[in-house]
């Protein structure tokens, strides 16, 4: 599994914890105690002090949970300024994945390790139990690949959403049963503070966000029918324009598919360009209907931009560019950019007739001694690999890539193998769940 060092937030998360809770704990000398308690699998504790490991072990547990699931929500506000910490939406959709995951294990940990008290009866115990239940479901439904196969994306988006609403009943639990937090000073106001953050970031996401979010309006001006299964749409704003970066993508509402889904595609139009142009390729449902359904005149909603995939880092060195099939829209936009370095954009498709813009990137090579194009038919050569790029000096140059899970990840691996430094590798992730 690929780790991006965007990541790091998350042993920063681990540590600030232990510091705060070594501080409290150091300083405490409080009457907390268990007096008569159970834990699911370590047995009974009666009389117990509050120095028993089940119990700070336990509420550690659930600390990290709170804060890790306060910031996937705020990842989730997609803020751009948690978009600029975790390095382009895209990659923060991703750590967003893993974290729901990783909260969850940490969870399953709490329930395991933490004390109960079985002196009196407390709401906030059965409360508790739910949340982890459905908190449970809910990351199931979320990340397995079966559940992301089989529940069609606006579906499995409507359920997602419900995760604030578990979140609130485990906070909840937290506020209402008896627990070490609730007296350690710098702790308890930390851990609350986070799940402030985090039901705050969900209430803004899940009703404010489109008061305060306003999509800019887009008329269709053209469709154009690139082959049978792709098309490029070319929009015209209304009032005002979306400001953007080559290589960036937005949001798109089509209201006269479905006024409430959205659906991300990168811009192949250049920001000097007059109208806005996406490419799309049928890949399901959504797809399928924009290429059948749409007419010229239609509105279009537009939110954005977003995304980090730009050659704006690496004008300084020479650049590769490696596109498997639709993930050649980033590098129509880019190559109307301004680059001083060579390019060579590597276009890997299944077979020539997927390669619908072999003319217009040879005849751009033709013209400008800067830029070197090479279509990969993988059908007649196999995968391509770092070997078969033939790269001279790859350590001094800088790769983008747009494509394929699979071959990303496979090509990425290998100019790390090359000693290329990940500093140097750029990529967009296709999917968000
Ligand atoms: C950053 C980014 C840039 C993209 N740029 C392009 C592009 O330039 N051209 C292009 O053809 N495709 C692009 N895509 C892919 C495109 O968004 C999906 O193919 C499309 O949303 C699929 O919808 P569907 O209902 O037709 O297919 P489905 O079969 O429903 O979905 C296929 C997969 O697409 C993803 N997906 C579906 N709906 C959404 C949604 N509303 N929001 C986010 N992801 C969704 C899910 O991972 C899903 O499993 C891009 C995706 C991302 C994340």
């Amino acid at each position: 599994m690929r780790i991006l060092k965007q990541e790091i937030y998350f042993p920063i998360i681990i540590g600030i914890h232990f510091v705060f809770w070594a501080i409290d704990l150091y300083f405490y000398n409080g009457s907390f105690k268990e007096v008569s308690s159970d834990t699911l699998l370590f047995g009974e504790l009666t009389n117990a002090s509050w120095k028993n490991p089940h119990r700070i072990l336990g509420e550690v547990f659930s600390s990290w949970v709170v804060t890790v699931f306060a910031f996937n929500f705020l990842m989730a506000t997609r803020a751009k300024w948690v978009e600029n910490l975790f390095g382009g939406l895209d990659k923060m959709y991703l750590i967003h994945r893993r974290s729901g995951v990783i909260a969850v294990v940490l969870l399953l940990a709490h329930f395991i390790v933490v004390p109960r008290d079985l002196v009196a009866f407390n709401i906030g115990k059965p409360l508790g139990f739910y949340a982890l239940v459905l908190i449970l479901l809910g990351v199931i439904i979320s990340a397995i690949p079966f559940f992301k196969r089989k529940i069609p994306y606006h579906k499995w988006l409507n359920f997602h959403k419900l995760m604030g609403v578990f979140y609130v009943l485990g906070v909840v639990h937290g506020i209402l049963v008896e627990s070490l937090i609730k007296e350690l000073p710098i702790t308890r106001v930390y851990v609350f503070g986070m799940a402030f953050i985090g039901i705050a970031a969900w209430i803004y996401k899940a009703f404010l966000f489109k008061i305060f979010n306003k999509k800019l309006s887009y008329t269709l001006a053209d469709i154009r029918h690139v082959n049978d299964k792709i098309i490029a749409l070319h929009m015209q704003a209304i009032t005002n324009s979306l400001s953007y970066k080559a290589g960036q993508f937005a949001f798109f509402t089509f209201p006269s598919i479905s006024k409430k889904e959205q659906h991300p595609f990168t811009l192949s139009s250049h920001p000097h360009d007059e109208n806005l142009v996406i490419t799309v390729k049928n890949l399901g449902d959504y797809t399928k209907k924009m290429i059948s359904q749409l007419n010229i005149g239609d509105s279009v909603l537009v939110e954005g931009a977003y995304g980090k995939f730009s050659s704006a880092y690496s004008k300084e060195k020479e650049q590769i560019w490696i596109a498997g099939g639709i993930g050649i829209t980033p590098f129509l936009s880019l190559i109307k950019d301004y680059y001083t370095k060579k390019v060579t954009l590597y276009w890997c498709v299944s077979t020539e007739s997927d390669a619908v813009y072999v003319t217009y990137f040879e005849t751009i090579a033709q013209q400008n001694p800067l830029f070197e194009f090479v279509l990969w038919e993988s059908s007649k050569r196999g995968h391509i690999s770092v070997d078969d790029l033939s790269i001279r000096n790859p350590k001094d140059k800088s790769y983008l890539i747009c494509g394929p899970a699979a071959m990303k990840e496979t090509i990425m691996h290998e100019l790390k193998q090359d000693g290329v430094k990940s500093t140097n590798i750029y990529d967009e992730e296709f999917a968000f769940r």
